[in-house]
């Protein structure tokens, strides 16, 4: 610290009764969140391995504590004062990607007409998972905290096209988008015609 005293460490070794696998790394955020030193000194550390050096290593082999994907912050917004309309950018601050990771979304306040709205939105593809915002987050429990990457996130499947993208177009295949079917001719049968079908009396 600034003030010559130690800080407590950020990384904890999982023993039985920390309902993970014992011997993985993990921190708890509201105790020690990461401080995303550049120089990533837990790295070369660790004993087993399980902090991956090359998932942090950029291009040109120097090290990029950017790269790091420890997990994903997610809003609450029913518990978030931001959503309420109560002026709060305490996560925003305390992110070390400002403005990259957590960015300010403005929306006006149709209740009362003449209020703004301030909300914190995580980039999910920037968010390093530090845990910085949740310990910075000013309610009695974070609004904001991070969640193992898997479980913070869905997965809408690859059939699913966004027609106004022009990257995702492609991945429907070289069709052009007004080439690309999508009505379902209508039957000519009645729905009585169905029923009974393949019933033999
Ligand atoms: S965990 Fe929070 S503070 Fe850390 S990068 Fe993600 S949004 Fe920013
Ligand atoms: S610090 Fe907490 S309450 Fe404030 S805007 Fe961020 S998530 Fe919302």
């Amino acid at each position: 610290n600034k003030d010559g005293s130690k800080r407590e460490g950020t990384l904890q070794m999982a023993k039985g009764g920390d309902h993970r696998m014992i011997g993985t790394p993990f921190f708890i955020p509201t105790d020690v969140p990461c401080y995303m030193c550049d120089d990533i000194p837990c790295v070369p550390v660790c004993p087993s391995g399980a902090l991956d050096e090359m998932s942090v290593t950029g291009e040109k082999g120097e090290l990029d504590i950017n790269q790091a994907r420890m997990g994903l912050a997610v809003v609450h917004k029913e518990s978030c004062i931001a959503f309420w309309g109560i002026q709060c950018d305490a996560c925003y601050r305390a992110c070390p990607l400002m403005d990259e990771a957590i960015t300010l979304e403005y929306q006006k306040n149709e209740r009362t007409g003449k209020h703004a709205f301030l909300l914190p939105i995580v980039q999910s593809d920037v968010c390093t998972g530090c845990g910085l915002c949740e310990k910075a987050c000013v309610t009695e429990e974070p609004a904001i905290f991070v969640l193992p990457v898997e479980q913070a996130t869905g997965k809408a499947g690859d059939h699913y096209v966004k027609g106004w993208d022009k990257k995702d177009q492609l991945r429907a295949g070289d069709r052009k988008l007004d080439e690309i079917e999508t009505k379902t001719e209508r039957s000519e049968q009645e729905a009585s015609d169905y029923l009974n079908t393949e019933v033999e009396y």
